[in-house]
């Protein structure tokens, strides 16, 4: 019986080990925290948003992962969202699919996922050590020894490094004394807090939300953009269109200290010149209506208020008093509307972290390192990370997955 020692009881680690056959393998699972899965067991709001329908081999991999991409193309032809489905399914955990394509467990419960996907470990003979913190992995003739916090150490033919975004610094560094190296770290999936949200005019769109907007950033020479839902805040502007801005961008933003000039724009397929008719329209045919009682566009009355306060507009006044040059701000904000970004709210978001083992020392067919056999890596610790909707999650189960195979099809 070989022994494999998992560095990091999340996501991807325990499901690796749920994933091997309990035969001629069996993990140790050493953990940090007091309990395993304590972040999966607060995702998805508590409801766990575990993967995504979208997420199958024909898919546009670039429009999910900003990093690692063609990683996941590849892990994702051996495990999609059918193959993960199953897996749960096995582990007990029925689920279903939201019509944006986010897939929850049936019970709608994270906590009921985590003690199921715990369960089957348990059942693959994996034991857990919590409050064990790893501080340092060393080659020890042809296994490892992994120390820990409280100064015991730990013995195993094979490790897994599955530690998640957060690195303690000298787990980290005996890492690099393999050889292994390290993507730049930076936040990502984060809401924007925006300097105009202290003016008067935004606390009229404060709570709104509006589908397919476009929003972007440009840093230096690069530009970013997303599109999708938009949630306005107290401080700014949060929702799925700004997380996944907010991970495309995540290195320069961070660079940048979070200052950037960003736009948005209501109407992205919408061309210039009916923007331009509908404002005429609306000081011609309208012209005896208070203009905050009409709108163009369907958009809602509280953005509605808020683009004429920004026009300098009175929303008090008549259609057909509104100036010329009131008119053209109104058909420009309509086209785009420019704002500051000032900083990133804390505690607004998903969270994961960018940055990590960079890819190219991992052999993503087997998730072993090219550069010490037997070291395996799983999850967020590796340079891969998704926009919000069950992708970060995904990458998790399947580096997880793959590690498992490949174990077992080692030590068969
Ligand atoms: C609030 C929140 C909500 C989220 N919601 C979703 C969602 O709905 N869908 C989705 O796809 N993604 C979601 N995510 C992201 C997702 O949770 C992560 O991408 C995923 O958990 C990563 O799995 P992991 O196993 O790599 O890391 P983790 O799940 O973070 O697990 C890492 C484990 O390693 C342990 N550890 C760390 N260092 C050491 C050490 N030195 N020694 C021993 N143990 C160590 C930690 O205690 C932890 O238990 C969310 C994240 C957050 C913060």
């Amino acid at each position: 019986m070989r022994t494999l020692a998992v560095i990091g009881g999340g996501a991807a680690g325990v499901f690796c080990a749920a994933a091997l056959d309990g035969k001629n393998i069996r993990s140790e699972i050493f953990d940090a925290a007091e309990f395993p899965l304590q972040k999966v067991r607060q995702t998805g709001g508590g409801r766990c948003n575990f993967t995504n329908s979208r997420i199958v081999s024909s898919a546009n991999f670039g429009e999910f992962y900003p990093r690692g991409a063609n990683n996941m193309r590849k892990l994702v032809s051996k495990f999609d969202v059918d193959a993960c489905r199953k897996a749960f399914e096995r582990f007990g955990v029925r689920s279903k699919v939201e019509p944006d394509g986010r897939v929850f467990p049936e019970s709608d419960s994270a906590d009921f996922l985590a003690d199921k996907l715990i369960n089957a470990a348990c059942q693959s003979g994996a034991r857990f050590h919590q409050k064990a913190r790893a501080v340092s992995l060393k080659k020890h003739f042809d296994g490892f020894v992994v120390a820990f916090a409280d100064g015991s150490e730990f013995f195993a033919d094979c490790v897994l490094v599955a530690c998640g975004g957060v690195w303690n610094p000298q787990l980290k560094m005996s890492l690099e004394n393999l050889g292994h190296g390290f993507a730049p770290f930076a936040p990502s999936l984060f809401a924007m807090s925006l300097a105009e949200a202290g003016s008067p005019a935004w606390a009229e769109l404060s709570g709104l939300s509006m589908p397919n907007v476009q929003i972007g950033v440009k840093i230096g020479k690069k530009n970013f953009s997303a599109r999708g839902d938009i949630l306005f805040a107290h401080f700014g502007i949060s929702g799925p269109a700004t997380l996944a801005l907010s991970a495309f961008a995540a290195l320069e933003l961070l660079e940048a200290k979070y200052s950037a000039d960003l736009f948005l724009r209501l109407f992205p397929d919408m061309p210039e010149g009916r923007i331009s008719k509908e404002v005429e329209a609306l000081r011609n045919k309208r012209g005896a209506s208070k203009i905050k009682n009409v709108s163009v566009l369907g958009i809602p009355s509280a953005a509605w208020l808020y683009l004429l306060k920004r026009a300098g507009i009175n929303p008090d006044s008549l259609c057909s008093e509104i100036p010329g040059d009131a008119a053209k701000s109104l058909r420009r904000l309509l086209s785009e509307i420019s704002l500051r970004i000032t900083g990133k709210p804390p505690h607004k978001g998903e969270f994961v972290t960018c940055g990590g083992i960079e890819r190219k020392s991992i052999d993503f067919s087997t998730m072993e390192s090219r550069l010490v056999k037997n070291l395996y890596f799983a999850g967020e610790c590796i340079d891969i990370d998704g926009i919000t909707g069950g992708f970060n999650l995904h990458a998790a189960w399947a580096t997880g997955a793959a590690a498992g195979g490949s174990l077992i099809e080692q030590f068969l």
